[in-house]
């Protein structure tokens, strides 16, 4: 196995809310004591249903947001202990491409000074070597280098795109936060962008953690996967092994509910019941009992542990009790 080259141990992130007239205060349990970690050269996809706290994991790990509780390692080294200019070089190393990149970019600037932002801001190199560093940007992205002189809105929704993961790309990172990275994009184009993000992977060694709903591009992306639900992991492992032999009754669910090109395939849509609880208000015992069809007389009130089920695959559900 590669080194790890991030590890998230016990991370939690809590909101307090405020009660008012119709809504009762608290604490949102946002990201519940979630441990993974990630090989170098590996991309890792997080899935689940929106608002079960992939969003809040990764701009925790870019440092976008601070953890209530837990460690981020980079490299053994927690992103948060050291000098300013370790987060600095922390920053410099791990790299984001969003899901929208009309908003990710500033329409205002031509795409020479959009890719070259943070070799400014990271002072490197004099105009000279930016310039250079800015071109062979775009080759690398196949743009020409006539799109250096353009704006944002002169290029299509990929080519945008392209333009994100040349500035990502900027200053060497080693890792990356791919959030919804195609989503925004014509189906047609999806292909393009996701070879792409393959071929810088395998060209600079990059790490990848991927966030995405698309359960179809997770099982052809990714090597291993974290399904979340509501705050909590509730199974990981290599993400064929997890495709292939879901262990925990959620993944069973979200894996169960992808359609098939088999005609014969009936997906059981009615098989993850009811609406996510509130991070406010979770459920007792496994958050997921109100709506899992496997539930029994442990669930509503004992928390399940992690169980092996399979090599470094592992399921949060007491029925994997031996
Ligand atoms: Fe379902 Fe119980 Fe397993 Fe939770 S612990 S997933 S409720 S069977």
């Amino acid at each position: 196995m590669s080194e790890v080259l991030l590890e998230i141990q016990d991370l939690k992130k809590h909101f307090k809310v405020r009660g008012g007239l119709l809504r009762k205060g608290g604490t949102v349990r946002a990201v519940d004591g979630v441990s993974f970690s990630i090989a170098a050269g590996e991309t890792f996809a997080l899935v689940g249903e929106s608002g079960c706290g992939k969003t809040t994991i990764a701009k925790m790990v870019l440092m976008l947001e601070a953890p209530t509780d837990g460690a981020i390692r980079f490299a053994g080294r927690d992103i948060r202990e050291g000098t300013a200019a370790d987060h600095k070089a922390y920053r410099r190393q791990a790299q984001a491409v969003f899901q929208d990149p009309y908003a990710s970019l500033n329409p205002r600037l031509r795409v020479r000074t959009i890719i070259a932002e943070p070799l400014l801001a990271h002072g490197v190199g004099d105009s000279e070597a930016i310039k250079g560093r800015v071109k062979e940007l775009l080759d690398i992205v196949g743009l020409p280098a006539t799109a250096a002189d353009l704006f944002p809105h002169e290029f299509s929704g990929g080519q945008r795109q392209r333009v994100a993961i040349a500035r990502a790309l900027a200053l060497n990172p080693r890792f990356m936060v791919l959030d919804e990275p195609i989503s925004a994009l014509d189906v047609s184009i999806r292909a393009q962008i996701l070879n792409l993000l393959a071929d810088i992977q395998e060209e600079f060694a990059l790490t990848y953690l991927i966030i995405a709903h698309d359960l179809a591009l997770v099982e052809h992306f990714s090597t291993r996967v974290g399904v979340m639900y509501l705050g909590s992991m509730v199974e990981t492992g290599p993400t064929a092994e997890v495709f292939a032999r879901p262990s925990h009754p959620y993944t069973q669910a979200l894996l169960a509910s992808v359609p098939r090109p088999d005609p014969d395939h009936r997906p059981p849509l009615d098989m993850i019941r009811g609406e996510i609880a509130s991070a406010l208000a979770p459920p007792p015992g496994c958050k997921f009992h109100p709506r899992c069809p496997k539930a029994f007389a442990p669930c509503p009130v004992e928390i399940p542990a992690a169980h092996a089920t399979g090599q470094d695959h592992h399921a949060t559900c007491h029925l994997l009790r031996t």
